[in-house]
C-alpha cells in the first residue's frame, strides 16, 4: 500500500515547487510518484494525508564528528580554534558506555530533525557499530593528522587500517586539516588514494591557519608546542593556507571543503584556476560557537560557488539539525532565498557525498526521506518553522 503525502508545497529541488502536490511513497520509503493536484489520480485505494506547510526531501548533513557527541557543552564557546582544539584533544576521553550513549542520542536527534545522511569525521571504530545498525546512511571519513613528517608513513597505515572497520561501501581517508598535516604527509597521501576517495578537509576555520602559512606566525606555533609536535619543518609561504595545500591533493578527487570561514576571493579565483571540483561546506553554529563569527556568504554567491551545510559536532555545537544550521544563515543574510539555501541542505550534500542516485531529491526510484516544514510563511524560513519526518 502506497502512503499518499500532501502539503501546500511539494519542493522536489529537482525541479519547479508543486503546490498542493502528493508525493507517493511505498513502505520502503522508495517514491513511487510526484502529482500535481489537477493530475492526481490514486495508485491504489490509499488515501491522501493533508499536511500544512511544505515538503522536502531528507536533510544532508555534510559534516559531522559523531563520535564527539558526548563532548555537548564541555568546551566553552568563543575560544578560538587552536585553545578549542587543546581542549577537545585533552577532554574527549570518556567510558565507551557513556561515548556509545551519546553517539545514540545523537543518532536518533539527527534522524528526528530529518537528516537521511551524514559525511562524518572519524579518528576512531567508536562509531563503526552505530553506523551499521542506524537508519542514518553515514559516509565515513577517516581522518588522517600527522604535524612532523617523521609521522606520515605511519599515520597513513593506520588510517588504511581504520577505514576496514566502516564496512558500508561509504567509507574514505581525508587530510584532517592543511595544520595537521605536514607536507610529506599530503604528498604520501596523494599516491596512495583512488580517484574515488571523496575528501573532506577542515579549511581555514580560522585566521591563524592563514597566519601560520603566510608567516608561520600565530597561535598554532603556540599550539604545537603545548603538544609537543615540532614544528621546525613548516615554513612561511606568503600565502594563504588553500593556496599552499590544494596543489598537493589528488586530482580529479571530490574535495568537500569545511567551514571557509577565512576563504578570500583571491582563495576562490585560485581554486578556480586550479580546476578542482570543490564543493564549500558551511557549518555556521559551529563557527559562532568556536570563532564567533560567520563566512561571508555573498563572496559565495557572487561567485558562484556550490555550497552543502554541516552541523560540525556536538563538541561545537548545541544541536545536530541541517534546519537550524539554515535557520542561523536565514537570520544574519536577509537576502538569500530558501529556495536555494534547501539546495544546499539536500541534493548539493548528496552529490558531494556522492549519493544523488538515492538522496537528496524527491523523484521516483529515490529513497531520499520525506520531511515536513511546519511554519513557513510564504517559503520563508524563520524561527519558529519546525521539521517533523513523515517518510
Ligand atoms: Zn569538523
Amino acid at each position: 500500500m502506497l502512503k499518499y503525502l500532501s502539503a501546500n508545497y511539494i519542493l522536489p529541488i529537482s525541479s519547479m515547487p508543486i503546490k498542493d502536490g502528493i508525493v507517493a511513497v511505498d513502505e520502503e520509503g522508495v517514491i513511487q510518484g510526484i502529482f500535481d493536484p489537477t493530475s492526481f489520480a490514486p495508485m491504489d485505494n490509499g488515501q491522501v494525508e493533508k499536511y500544512k506547510g511544505v515538503i522536502i526531501p531528507g536533510f544532508i548533513n555534510a559534516h559531522c564528528h559523531i563520535e564527539l557527541s558526548h563532548m555537548k557543552g564541555i568546551v566553552a564557546k568563543g575560544t578560538g580554534l587552536p585553545s578549542f582544539l587543546s581542549k577537545v584533544m585533552t577532554t574527549r576521553s570518556a567510558s565507551m558506555k557513556k561515548i556509545d550513549e551519546a553517539m545514540a542520542k545523537a543518532d536518533r536527534e539527527m534522524y528526528e530533525n530529518g537528516i537521511v545522511a551524514v559525511g562524518d569525521h572519524a579518528n576512531t571504530d567508536n562509531s563503526s557499530k552505530l553506523k551499521d545498525d542506524s537508519k542514518i546512511l553515514y559516509h565515513t571519513f577517516v581522518e588522517v593528522i600527522g604535524i612532523e613528517p617523521d609521522e606520515a608513513d605511519f599515520k597513513l597505515k593506520e588510517a588504511k587500517s581504520l577505514i576496514q572497520e566502516f564496512r558500508n561501501g561509504h567509507v574514505s581517508i581525508t587530510p584532517h586539516a592543511p595544520y595537521s598535516c605536514s607536507k610529506v604527509l599530503f604528498k604520501k597521501f596523494k599516491k596512495v588514494v583512488p580517484e574515488t576517495n571523496i575528501i573532506s578537509i577542515h579549511n581555514q576555520e580560522s585566521e591563524e591557519e592563514n597566519k601560520l602559512f603566510r608567516y608561520k606566525m600565530g597561535e598554532f606555533l603556540d599550539f604545537y608546542k603545548s603538544i609537543g609536535k615540532n614544528a621546525d619543518t613548516i615554513k612561511a609561504q606568503a600565502r594563504n593556507s588553500i593556496q599552499s595545500y590544494l596543489p598537493y591533493l589528488p586530482y580529479p578527487n571530490k574535495l568537500l571543503l569545511v567551514h571557509n570561514t577565512y576563504t578570500s576571493l583571491k582563495d576562490f579565483d585560485f581554486v578556480e584556476r586550479m580546476g578542482r571540483d570543490v564543493t564549500w561546506c558551511l557549518c555556521p553554529k559551529a563557527n559562532l560557537y568556536i570563532e564567533g563569527t560567520l563566512p561571508k556568504i555573498q563572496n559565495f554567491l557572487n561567485s558562484g560557488q556550490r555550497i552543502v551545510i554541516g552541523t560540525d559536532s556536538l563538541a561545537s555545537n548545541d544541536t545536530l539539525s541541517i534546519l537550524d544550521e539554515l535557520k542561523v544563515l536565514h537570520a544574519h543574510f536577509e537576502d538569500l532565498d530558501f529556495l536555494q539555501t534547501i539546495q544546499w541542505a539536500t541534493i548539493n550534500g548528496a552529490i558531494a557525498l556522492n549519493i544523488q542516485d538515492e538522496f537528496g531529491s524527491l523523484e521516483v526510484g529515490k529513497k531520499p526521506g520525506v520531511v515536513l516544514l511546519q511554519g513557513m510563511e510564504h517559503m520563508r524560513l524563520t524561527d519558529d518553522v519546525k521539521v517533523k519526518r513523515l517518510a
